[in-house]
């Protein structure tokens, strides 16, 4: 009923619209049915009447069932005096044209994007483009692209198979998935720099936390939910979620426990119930839900192409990695002072295998995560740079908002470093930042609307240590100190 309702206000529209009626394009409406109003694509092919009156096959039947059932006898009926059967051409011009704009088909959906090698960038495309948006990190960025280009070229070949490398004594050769570990302190970009990267690719990632997932059967996530996360990401779309990227973070939780008797469930046995997942497995997936239930459909999921990046900031590993190289250096001819290693910067890129194994890593879990990386944490220079330089930088993003009212944004340069100093004071890497301008901005953003005359801010190095204000400017030109 409101449907006919909804067909009737739009018939009246178009009706009414007269601009519409001097140029119909026949296309674009449809008929209505003279008698129950509703258009041709509910009720079908229309019988046409003269004076653009249209009925559809139902009210016809039911007219004629009407005439049928009752006892009227029309013959004797068109003879009898001051009864007149309606002629259909008197109506002529009397009734306007009722028709009803077409609705547009729902669009279909693009046509499935198949992975061409020639659409995937280089690797030194890819790093540029990352350039765009990360700061420093440069043998991160630089692994990270290479081995990005490499997973797609290996699902590329996998669908080439047998097509344009048969000839050549490669062609039996299995390119092995390349799954990541990205190591470097919390606040340096490890998650914004695979988050960064799947935009730039377009393909769907899911970011989880490891420290959420325990083995199936315990309170938790279990292992598989990370897939369905990337199913969700793809819009349930099977074939673009397997070529997808999944994110696990805070992988440096899941250790194994020193010294318990209990059984680790969001520990060992995670990795353990990661293995498979890592290396390609199918796995059955609840559609639109972390767990499985009667009531959720569930599909089939092959992880054999999906790229494992997992992430940590991996706490003391610095003291394994010491521990080793010192036992190393102070054995043999080559015997090096102890202390030698207890100032290195750098000691982080010096990991290896081992050291994630005593870390607490299971061998088979770091088997399967092949290229492993190491980020550097963020200097107070860096730490600048990341306020300004990428593409959406909080300065920019600030910048913008007063923009809106009219208002000029500037930072001074002793400003910038004030507030990178103080980030660095909360060691939470590039994480600080947005929260300690957010507290400076808070009385600028609340006054400057108050005052239309105001027509540039320039915020100091004062201001940000406390000892002065912003310098405004008034939109004759003139300084006001705030
Ligand atoms: P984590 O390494 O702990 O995963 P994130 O990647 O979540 O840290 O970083 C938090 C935020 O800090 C990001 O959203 C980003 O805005 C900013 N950030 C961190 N590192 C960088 C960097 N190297 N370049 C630009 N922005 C960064």
């Amino acid at each position: 009923m409101s449907e006919n309702n909804d067909n009737i206000d739009e018939i009246e529209k178009v009706e009414q619209d007269p601009k519409k009626e001097q140029n119909p394009n026949p296309e674009e409406y449809e008929k209505i049915c003279f008698l129950c109003r509703r258009p041709e694509s509910k009720t079908g092919p229309m019988i046409d009447l003269p004076n653009h009156i249209h009925i559809c096959t139902d009210c016809m039947q039911k007219s004629f069932d009407t005439m049928q059932n009752s006892n009227i006898d029309y013959n004797a009926m068109m003879n009898m005096p001051n009864i007149n059967m309606m002629d259909l051409s008197s109506l002529q011009n009397q009734i306007p044209q009722q028709k009803i704009k077409k609705k547009k088909p729902k669009e279909t959906k693009e046509e499935k994007k198949i992975l061409n090698i020639r659409d995937i960038p280089a690797p030194h495309k890819i790093k540029a483009s990352l350039d765009e948006y990360v700061i420093g990190q440069e043998q991160a960025k630089k692994v990270i692209s290479v081995a990005v280009y490499n997973h797609y070229k290996r699902i590329c070949s996998e669908n080439m198979a047998g097509v344009e490398m048969d000839t050549t004594a490669l062609s039996n050769v299995e390119i092995e998935k390349s799954n990541m570990l990205l190591i470097g302190p919390t606040g340096c970009g490890k998650t914004y720099l695979v988050q960064t990267l799947a935009k730039l690719l377009d393909v769907p990632l899911a970011i989880t936390d490891a420290t959420s997932l325990t083995e199936a059967g315990y309170i938790g996530d279990d292992i598989e939910s990370v897939v369905s996360k990337l199913l969700a990401a793809a819009d349930n779309d099977v074939e673009r979620a397997e070529h997808g990227i999944i994110f696990i973070d805070e992988i440096d939780k899941i250790a194994k426990k020193k010294n318990t008797n209990q059984r680790d469930v969001s520990g060992e046995a995670v990795q353990q119930g990661m293995l498979k997942l890592l290396e390609g497995s199918e796995v059955e997936v609840p559609v639109g839900s972390n767990s499985k239930n009667a009531m959720v459909p569930l599909k089939t999921v092959n992880t054999r192409n999906i790229l494992f990046i997992c992430g940590g900031a991996f706490p003391d590993l610095t003291d394994i990695i010491k521990e080793r190289l010192n036992k190393e250096a102070s054995i043999g001819f080559r015997a090096d002072l102890k202390d030698k290693y207890d100032k290195e910067p750098n000691l982080l890129q010096k990991v290896v295998v081992e050291d994630l194994r005593n870390f607490g890593m299971v061998p088979e879990f770091i088997g399967r995560l092949p290229i492993i990386c190491t980020m550097e944490s963020l200097t107070t220079e860096m730490l600048v740079q990341v306020l300004r330089e990428p593409k959406n930088a909080i300065l920019k993003q600030y910048q913008k908002l007063l923009s809106l009212d009219e208002v000029k944004l500037e930072f001074d340069q002793g400003a910038l470093e004030a507030i990178a100093k103080l980030a660095m004071e909360r060691a939470t890497g590039a994480r600080a930042l947005r929260a300690i301008l957010e507290e400076f901005m808070l009385d600028i953003m609340y006054e400057i609307p108050k005052d239309s005359n105001i027509g540039e801010v320039i915020i100091t190095k004062e201001y940000i240590e406390h000892v002065g204000g912003p310098r405004i400017l008034l939109r004759g030109q003139g300084l006001l100190e705030g």
